[in-house]
């Protein structure tokens, strides 16, 4: 969705002059990438007319900036979707309340089908254990072996009460326990993971109505996997049906999914996302925010999370010189060489490097920063054979095939490695490129988009 989304608003970019011809086909392009993504006829509809009545051209004076005017009322209405209109459950501190999750499990072969229901309700707990409540997990997945202990790991780390159990193959059973148990024990925030089998769905549905009319949740939170896309929609509505869902959660935000299911999932269920699960870690959670989530679904990059993040991480003096550097955009092996070695020290700088989206989330994915790191090295031995001009040069023409053999040579590495580090570096290049010229924006600022 997000793909197809910014493909569209490129052909608009790219077009010679924005006429009404133009914004029609980026208007039915949009409405079609939604309608395909299950999001409302009504809401789609309104989308359209909302971006025409903004995006007037005949009014629009020579001069505006018709295509930056354009995206903006786009990246407006993508916003407004995300709105649920209303404002989740908000649980009260200190007074005991019920959240249930729920959401789809695969086979649990690949990690990607699970929607990281188990791994979120720590998360949750570990969220507002932070903030000074009492949190406690309630393990209602009495079909998945393991389920328990996975749920006891999490939450022994954590420092969370838990409760479930080996035996009780009832998981109405033990999501009444344990919801009665931690109410005795004052608890504020009582949390039931529930189980998300992918077989006998319809089985699946009238266990969670059966845990939801049990333990009368004050909020029912969908998880979804950011990367499940259109079969969102059905999954949302699936348990939107037999429960009351009332927030949703997407997970696995750090990988390479944009999140356009999350459209989806909040058209079917009507609620809001509350929050996004960034890793793995207990720590790897955010509070939800619009504008950098459609950013990120339109490859806009998110740079409001950046911003946040370079002023965590670099001192102050130092800012300037570095988003100096990345506004001027010309990116050569040379640049590639010096980013490597920040990238493998992972000092203050390297950090901001590998928070620029886009830039090393594929060079370095999480969870293989080892074999990633070996990669890199390998790249940087093959530049140590390349000559000046070469490392030099931003004319990817020069490396021709006589080159690469050379270097290859010189490295005693095989010619498609030399070939792989090039198209590592065009792709580097082009994400740099993108920041030429850029404002860098202030936190919250979108303008420079
Ligand atoms: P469940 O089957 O829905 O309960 O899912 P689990 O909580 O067991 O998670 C399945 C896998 O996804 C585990 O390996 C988690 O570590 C992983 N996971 C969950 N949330 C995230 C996330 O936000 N990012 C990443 N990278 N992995 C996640
Ligand atoms: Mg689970």
């Amino acid at each position: 969705l997000g793909g197809s989304i910014s493909r569209a608003l490129q052909r608009m970019n790219n077009a010679p002059t924005i006429d009404e011809k133009v914004l029609g086909e980026l208007i039915n392009e949009i409405a079609r990438a939604l309608l395909q993504a299950d999001v409302d006829f009504k809401v789609v509809a309104d989308m359209r007319s909302n971006i025409k009545k903004i995006v007037n051209l005949d009014d629009l004076a020579a001069g505006h900036n018709k295509r930056k005017i354009i995206q903006q009322a786009v990246f407006n209405e993508l916003c407004k979707m995300l709105d649920a209109g209303k404002p989740s459950y908000t649980p009260k501190k200190g007074k005991p309340s019920v959240t249930m999750f729920v959401g789809l499990q695969g086979s649990c072969i690949c990690w990607v089908q699970c929607s990281g229901k188990t791994t979120t309700c720590t998360k949750y707990a570990h969220y507002y254990q932070k903030k000074g409540w009492k949190p406690a997990l309630v393990c209602a997945d009495t079909f998945r072996a393991g389920a328990f202990d996975q749920l006891k790991q999490n939450a022994t780390k954590a420092k969370i009460p838990f409760y479930g159990s080996y035996m009780e193959s009832d998981p109405v059973k033990i999501a009444l326990e344990g919801v009665e148990r931690f109410k005795e024990e004052n608890c504020d925030l009582i949390i039931v993971d529930t189980s998300g089998r992918h077989k006998q769905e319809a089985a699946l549905f009238e266990e969670m109505r059966q845990v939801y009319e049990a333990t009368k949740p004050d909020l029912v939170i969908f998880v979804m996997d950011s990367s499940i896309g259109q079969a969102a929609f059905n999954q949302a509505q699936a348990f939107k049906q037999s429960v009351s869902v009332g927030a949703v959660i997407v997970t696995k935000m750090d990988g390479h999914a944009k999140g356009g299911g999350a459209l989806s999932a909040v058209a079917a269920t009507k609620s809001p996302i509350i929050f996004i699960g960034t890793g793995e870690h207990m720590d790897e959670f955010e509070v939800f925010d619009v504008k950098p989530f459609v950013s990120r679904l339109l490859g806009m990059g998110d740079w409001s999370g950046f911003m946040d993040k370079i002023q965590d991480v670099v001192p102050m003096d130092q800012q300037p010189e570095l988003l100096q550097k990345l506004s001027e955009g010309q990116f050569t092996l040379r640049i590639m060489y010096e980013q490597f070695q920040n990238l493998l020290k992972m000092g203050p700088i390297g950090q901001v490097f590998s928070m620029i989206p886009g830039f090393s989330s594929e060079l370095m994915p999480k969870g293989h920063e080892k074999e990633s790191q070996a990669k890199i090295k390998r790249y940087m031995t093959m530049m140590d054979s390349m000559t000046n001009e070469e490392l030099d040069s931003t004319n990817p023409k020069i490396m021709t095939e006589s080159r690469m053999m050379r270097i290859a040579r010189g490295a005693g590495r095989p010619m498609i490695e030399v070939m792989d580090m090039l198209d590592e570096y065009k792709r580097l290049a082009k994400v740099w490129g993108k920041m030429k010229g850029l404002k860098i924006p202030k936190r919250g600022d979108m303008s420079a988009l």
